[in-house]
């Protein structure tokens, strides 16, 4: 059936997502003409490493590649260096920024997000930085010296990331946090007072229900100032402040957004032959409901779903969204989707850092988070985790005495 459809395919935006639907439009027999312009001079890759262990200088990022550089050439794929300004649905053309415009059968939208702007006085002080591409990352690792004083606005899955790394790499760090836990927005005050402790005890140290109102310095930056008074003097800062969904390319086209490109449960937009996928599109999941989620695993399933979409597949992206997150010596995988829970049952030990946490919104199971146990769900399909999947996904409401019970298969709650 894919070889019967008509190009060209256009992607716009060459990360994680729109990679893989490349890779997937290929694989499913599309032979016709396919585009990528890409605003960002890397081919597409996967952005965990650059909080681990490619800013700790441990590994580079072959190994992250969603294919290697002549694979586009060799499948052709032109691959084209350009950023898209503008949408025409009626014209079916994308406009680049350069003036020029190109056609398009089929559109993917798979723009991603870009550092939310921080507008503290200061903010564009040399010396304060913020992360998301290999240049930024490269920027960091450039002044991350032993010994020189690091100050972490946010501490988010980047920001507790980066501080832990940073750390590591003998730096003196400071994290300063709204909330009064590392990841306690996402996580909860419990697993985030776990991450708290790790942090503690690896030597950063924590500014917390604080915020960061200034930067200062003559030449440079030299030091932050908080809402609460406190001045530390810091040789880099680090904002990881969340994301903001690059949607501007669809304004004026009729192409609907909301926190985020919407889409329906198979990529699709509600304009004709215009799909969006990854950390863009705000997608309807069977599941979940309306759901926009920034992970990599989501980003690579969602940018394959996508593709078959646009070769004309009506299936639902149903995945079970899960992410990790790697901090100093510890592990968490993360299972479901639960912005809002009313209970967290734990199995396991908060104390030896080694549990699953299942968060429970009016009795029903909607995600399960494990530190240091539980398994990978995308490997080991026998594993906790991968049980409290399968809950999750048929809608299960267990027991949280069972839940906690260590004797209790979580397979036959
Ligand atoms: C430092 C870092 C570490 C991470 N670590 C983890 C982790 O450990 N686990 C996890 O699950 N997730 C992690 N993530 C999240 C994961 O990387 C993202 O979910 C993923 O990158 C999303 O991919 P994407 O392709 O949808 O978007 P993006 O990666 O944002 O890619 C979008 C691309 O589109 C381009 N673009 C945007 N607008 C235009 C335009 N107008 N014209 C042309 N091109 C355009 C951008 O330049 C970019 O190259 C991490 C993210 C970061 C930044």
């Amino acid at each position: 059936m894919a070889k019967r459809v008509k190009g060209p395919m256009v992607i716009v935006g060459a990360g994680l997502t729109g990679g893989t639907a490349a890779k997937e439009l290929r694989k499913q027999g599309y032979a016709d003409e396919l585009l990528i312009l890409a605003e960002e001079p890397s081919f597409p890759f996967g952005r965990p490493p650059l909080t681990k262990g490619y800013l700790r200088g441990e590994e580079d990022l072959s190994g992250w590649m969603v294919a290697p550089p002549d694979w586009y050439k060799a499948h052709q794929i032109q691959f084209v260096p350009a950023r898209v300004a503008g949408v025409d649905p009626a014209a079916k053309q994308v406009h680049l920024e350069s003036g020029d415009a190109i056609g398009y059968a089929r559109l993917l939208l798979a723009t991603g997000g870009r550092n939310r702007h921080f507008d503290a006085p200061g903010s564009s002080l040399p010396g304060v930085h913020q992360l998301r591409t290999i240049a930024e990352c490269d920027g960091i690792k450039r002044v991350a010296k032993t010994g020189a004083r690091a100050v972490v606005v946010g501490s988010g899955f980047i920001g507790s990331e980066v501080a832990a790394s940073l750390r590591q790499l003998g730096l003196k760090v400071t994290s300063i946090m709204r909330g009064k836990a590392p990841l306690d927005a996402v996580l909860g005050a419990e697993v985030g007072g776990v991450f708290g402790a790790i942090h503690r005890a690896a030597g950063i140290e924590l500014v917390v229900a604080d915020e960061v109102v200034r930067f200062e310095g003559s030449l440079r930056l030299e030091r932050v100032v908080t809402k609460k008074g406190r001045r530390i003097a810091c040789d880099l800062a680090i904002v990881a402040v969340g994301i903001e969904p690059n949607v501007e390319i669809v304004k004026g086209s009729g192409v609907a957004t909301r926190d985020g490109i919407l889409v329906d449960a198979t990529c699709r937009t509600n304009v004709a032959g215009i799909f969006a996928a990854g950390d863009v599109a705000n997608h309807l999941h069977p599941i979940f409901g309306r759901a926009r989620v920034e992970h990599y695993n989501n980003a690579e399933k969602m940018g394959a779903a996508a593709a078959r979409s646009m070769l004309g597949s009506r299936t639902a992206y149903r995945y079970m969204h899960s992410f990790w997150s790697d901090q100093f010596e510890h592990k968490l995988e993360y299972l479901g989707h639960a912005p809002k829970w009313d209970r967290l049952v734990i199995r396991g030990s908060l104390a030896e850092r080694k549990f699953v946490g299942f968060y429970l919104q009016a009795g029903k199971l909607r995600a399960a988070v494990g530190l240091n146990r539980g398994g990978d769900p995308e490997l080991d399909k026998n594993g906790e985790l991968a049980k409290a999947g399968r809950l999750i996904a048929k809608g299960a409401r267990p027991a949280p005495r069972l839940l906690a019970d260590e004797d209790a298969d979580l397979e036959s709650l």
